[in-house]
């Protein structure tokens, strides 16, 4: 598990605001099955948490025991300062799209809410609103059969949004959408954390949510394996990437870069020294550049390639992370 600092402060800035979850060893068995292992992680109130993992990873499991909807095997947690235990004491301040809701067809986008709502006691004045909120004015008359998958997506997130939760929990909300589908979702989660609400939200693409998300809970098969802010994830994997004018010089190169004592990577016709946080990368280029044209090496490229968020979530979960494969 990696719980890095990020820049700017924003890791201290978050672990030591006021927390909305927190799991200790939550843990839950089928048989010889673990889905969930010995999770412990925080939510700062009022952040878009993204509970991020691989299919089957477990967070559809480790939101259904913050809902009190499965009885964890092990482990102890508060949800919104109750007892995760005693959920009748956080689930009226909770709204939670987990499974697609039970939308009758027939019947209009409106009128479900209007039913979901005085099913669950709350006000139906505020409906219109609401509908106004997840982008269905116009459509709100309209038969929820006749919606597109995007649209029901958004009533879902309407409907999680019934008796104005402090918490919400969304369970893949951008599962299936297209690209604008995903977008008008990202946009609807911003406005939901704007109003004051802490948003708990999962997937299995971490670039889905990593422009909205300021706290991540990276899961795989059913453990945690990073705690932190984006920021955190990206700290560790930049490299330089240097090539030579002419491919002859690459075995001089890397004898140069080994000697400098850097960590080499031959990558096709070029060489990739990996960075960690701490690197500072001009330094390390100008000393490269340096020892290159001492050794009569010209350098037709030497640059700082920062690896995206997504390639360190896949090297993270041992997926295959689409960058250069490494020619050792
Ligand atoms: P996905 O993205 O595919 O929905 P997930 O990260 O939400 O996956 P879970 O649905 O929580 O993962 O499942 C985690 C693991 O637990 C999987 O291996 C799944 O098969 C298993 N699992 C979940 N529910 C049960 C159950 N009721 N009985 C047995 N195994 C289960």
């Amino acid at each position: 598990m990696t719980t890095s600092a990020g820049r700017r402060g924003i890791v201290a800035l978050m672990t030591t605001a006021p927390v909305a979850v927190s799991v200790t060893g939550l843990t839950k068995r089928y048989r010889s099955r673990t889905a969930v292992d010995n999770v412990s992680f925080t939510v700062p109130t009022g952040s878009v948490t993204g509970l991020i993992g691989p299919n089957g990873a477990g967070k559809t499991t480790v939101m259904a025991m913050m809902l009190g909807l499965i009885t964890p095997s092990e482990g102890e947690g508060t949800v919104l300062g109750a007892p995760i235990r005693d959920r009748a004491r956080y689930l009226p301040r909770t709204g939670a799209l987990i499974e697609s809701p039970a939308f009758h067809p027939a019947v209009s986008g409106r009128d479900n809410l209007r039913s979901l709502a005085r099913l669950a006691g709350h006000s139906i004045t505020g409906i219109d609103d609401m509908l106004g909120i997840v982008g269905l004015s116009d459509r709100g008359g309209d038969r929820f059969g006749s919606y597109s998958l995007g649209m029901k997506q958004r009533l879902g997130i309407a409907a999680a949004l019934l008796g104005d939760p402090e918490l919400v929990i969304l369970d893949e909300p951008t599962n299936g959408l297209d690209p604008q589908g995903m977008q008008e979702i990202r946009d609807l989660i911003r406005i939901i954390s704007g109003q004051g609400r802490t948003v708990i939200v999962s997937s299995h693409l971490l670039g889905e949510l990593e422009q909205i998300c300021d706290w991540l809970v990276v899961l795989d098969h059913g453990g945690l394996v990073h705690l932190g802010t984006p920021e955190s994830l990206g700290g560790t994997a930049d490299a330089l990437v240097v090539e030579p004018c002419a491919a002859t010089d690459l075995d001089a190169l890397v004898v140069v870069a080994a000697s400098a004592g850097l960590p080499i990577d031959r990558v096709a016709e070029t060489i990739v020294i990996t960075l960690d946080v701490q690197s500072d990368a001009h330094r390390i280029a100008a000393d490269l550049n340096t020892r290159a044209h001492a050794a009569g090496i010209v350098l037709s490229e030497l640059h700082h390639r920062r690896a995206d968020l997504e390639s360190r979530y896949l090297t993270m979960i041992n997926a295959a992370a689409p960058t250069e494969k490494a020619v050792r």
